[in-house]
Formats: C-alpha cells, sequence, structure tokens
C-alpha cells in the first residue's frame, strides 16, 4: 500500500517533467501525447510500483496490445486512472490497405509532428511480418528509394522504434493473430541508429514483452561497415543481417548507392567476411533489379566473385524494381527471367520476394510519407 501511494507522486513528477520538455520542443498548437516518449523511460517511471503491478503493467501494454488503460480491467480504477494520464498509450496513426488485404501500411505522426511509415506483410503461413521504420528520412541517398527524396531529420527513439510493432500487435489482435517477424527495411539506416535498434530488440525479445527470439529480427543495411562490425561482437544476439548490395561493381554500386564510395566492395566484402567468421550466421544479400543498370551478365558474374570475396553463407533476395518515381524501371518477366539465368549459370543460390503492397506505395524502396493524417 505504502509503495501504491508513492507511486503516483514519481510517476507524475517524471512525466511532468518529460511533459514540459515535450511541449517546449513542439511549441503551441502540439497535441500528441502518446505511448512513445513513455517507452524509453518505462521501467523508471513504473519503478515504485510492487512488482506484481508492474508485471500488469508490462502484461498490459505488449501481451494483451492494449489501446487504453480503460480495457485493463484487472487493474484498480484508481490505478488505471493515473496510467491514463501519466503513460498514455495512444499512438496517433492511419492505416492504409492494399487491394488483396494482404499489406498495410500504416502511418505515423511522432510527438514532434513528424512522420514516418510501417507496413505489415500478412502471409499464408501466419507469418506477420513487420517492416520497421529506423529514422525519420534517410541520409544514405541510395538513387532508387523514394524515402531518400525527403532528406535525413533525425533517429527515432527506441520507443518511437517499439511503437510502431505495438500498433500492428493492437492490430493483429482482432484477427487472434500475432506478429512473428520484425525487418528493420522501412524509412532510414539502421546501423545509424545502432543504440536504439538493439535496444528495440532487446526490450522485445524480453519474457515480459513480446518474447520474440532474435533470430525472427532482420536488420538490413546499405553497408555501414562500423555498424556490422560491431553487430558482430555483440553479446548474445543472433539477428539476421541482410545487406542491401543491388551491384557488385562499384562504378555501379557508386551511381545507385553513394555509400559504396565511403566503403567500397573490397571492403564490404572484408566485413562481411569478419562478421560470418564470428557469427557463422547465413547473410542475406538483396539485390534490387534495375532496368539497363545491374541485371546484365557481368553482374552475375561480379555478384559470384563478391560472394566469393565474402567466403560467408548467403542467400540472395532477388527484388523486383517497384515504382517510386525515381527515373529507374523495372524489369520485364522475361527480363527479370533472364537474369535468374545468369545467376544460376553463376552458381549462386537466391529467391525472388513475393510482391507486396505496391497499390498503397507500402513496397520496397517506397515508402516516403507523402501523405499527412
Ligand atoms: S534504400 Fe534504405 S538506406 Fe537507402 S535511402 Fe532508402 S531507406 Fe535509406
Amino acid at each position: 500500500m505504502k509503495a501504491a501511494l508513492k507511486a503516483p507522486q514519481s510517476i507524475s513528477k517524471w512525466y511532468n517533467s518529460c511533459l514540459q520538455k515535450v511541449v517546449h520542443s513542439l511549441g503551441t498548437g502540439a497535441r500528441s501525447r502518446t505511448i512513445m516518449i513513455f517507452l524509453d523511460k518505462l521501467d523508471s517511471t513504473i519503478a515504485d510500483l510492487p512488482n506484481f503491478r508492474k508485471q500488469q503493467i508490462y502484461r498490459a501494454i505488449f501481451k494483451s496490445a492494449y489501446g487504453s488503460w480503460d480495457e485493463v480491467t484487472s487493474l484498480p480504477l484508481g490505478l488505471r486512472a493515473q496510467l491514463s494520464d501519466t503513460i498514455p498509450l495512444a499512438i496517433d496513426s492511419k492505416l492504409i490497405f492494399s487491394g488483396d488485404e494482404k499489406t498495410v501500411k500504416a502511418l505515423i505522426r511522432l510527438d514532434d509532428s513528424q512522420y514516418i511509415e510501417t507496413v505489415l506483410m500478412k502471409s499464408n503461413n501466419k507469418r506477420n511480418t513487420i517492416c520497421v521504420s529506423t529514422q525519420v528520412g534517410c541520409p544514405m541517398k541510395c538513387a532508387f528509394c523514394a524515402s531518400a527524396k525527403s532528406g535525413f531529420t533525425r533517429n527515432l527513439s527506441m520507443g518511437e522504434i517499439v511503437a510502431q510493432i505495438l500498433l500492428f500487435s493492437r492490430f493483429l489482435k482482432s484477427d487472434d493473430a500475432k506478429v512473428t517477424n520484425i525487418v528493420f527495411m522501412g524509412i532510414g539506416e539502421p546501423l545509424l541508429n545502432y543504440e536504439n535498434v538493439i535496444g528495440a530488440v532487446r526490450l522485445l525479445n524480453q519474457e515480459s514483452t513480446l518474447n520474440l527470439s532474435p533470430r525472427r529480427f532482420s536488420i538490413s543495411t546499405s553497408g555501414i561497415l562500423p555498424g556490422i562490425e560491431r553487430l558482430a561482437k555483440e553479446p548474445g544476439l543472433e539477428v539476421n543481417l541482410a545487406i542491401s548490395l543491388n551491384a557488385a561493381i562499384d562504378k555501379k554500386r557508386d551511381s545507385l548507392m553513394p555509400v559504396n564510395k565511403r566503403y567500397p566492395l573490397k571492403r564490404l566484402s572484408k566485413a562481411l567476411k569478419k562478421y560470418f567468421e564470428s557469427t557463422k550466421r547465413k547473410i542475406m544479400i538483396e539485390y534490387m533489379l534495375v532496368k539497363d543498370t545491374n541485371t546484365f551478365k557481368e553482374d552475375a558474374v561480379a555478384l559470384r566473385h563478391f560472394i566469393n570475396d565474402t567466403e560467408a553463407a548467403y542467400v540472395v533476395n532477388l527484388i523486383p524494381m517497384n515504382d517510386a518515381d525515381c527515373g529507374f524501371e523495372a524489369l520485364s518477366k522475361d527480363e527479370i527471367f533472364v537474369f535468374r539465368d545468369y545467376l544460376k549459370r553463376c552458381k549462386i543460390s537466391f529467391f525472388q520476394r513475393a510482391p507486396f503492397g505496391e497499390d498503397i506505395g507500402a513496397a520496397c524502396g517506397q515508402l516516403a510519407t507523402k501523405e499527412h493524417i
């Protein structure tokens, strides 16, 4: 009883100082009070509550995926009222559905009125994958990507990353379904926001939250070598690594992905070799098929050499180009078939990603937060 009485004071003290900072940074007219800012400080906010109450709060947020404290009838009314005030569960968002309803895009407004997009991809085998954003905008300037067009604003906090997954946990709950996989392949370069991305993985791996094994997370990078090296040394975190390669000839990759000028292919293959030596985990090589650019016979041969240099277990993921209004064209089905044949002749193992969400601008390279709520 003593702790329960003490708790509201500490919650409200912390909350008030937080809110003042938020209101200050938002200026007048700010209206968001969402869960995002509170997720980063959840433990300290509820530190004075008894353990069983903390467990109930964690269960309500993560396992039961409630969107309002009013639904949490296991908690006393008074505490629910306090929690509504101190840890609001709201996420300011709008959902957009693809024609086949297998893809859902969420447009999310952050507490500083910036926007991000997150995508749910539902497969027939009950796999529900969330494609998560890690930054507002992206500094990497990949030529084929709509996210690069708006420039870079800031990194997302851990709470803003986790809130994207909570939003779809709540949505899937109505179908009695769960989030099964998380891919950091939305807007932003995840390895430039290393701490918050890894913090989100570690939080969602906890038994008290979604209890998702690290193997269910994939981090896709444009090739930030210091981040790859750091990930290789991350203790007890067996996440999957994907490299957005898209060309294995330096000149071509320079023009598609400016990061290649900083970290060219030779250095990238060396870093991947080291990563594989220390983790023994298969690396996914993502390859966007761009017409008249990276799908000639020489590209397949160069890819074979790149793979040989890495000496790693790998799988190549072919991604048909989506309409991102970037001046590049997609390959026809016949042209894709020809490139696949080049790969087969080079004895390269690959699979081709099934298309999803192109009609709602939710496919690879299309996320651009053009709409507002
Ligand atoms: S492909 Fe990824 S890393 Fe490149 S600009 Fe787009 S979001 Fe950034």
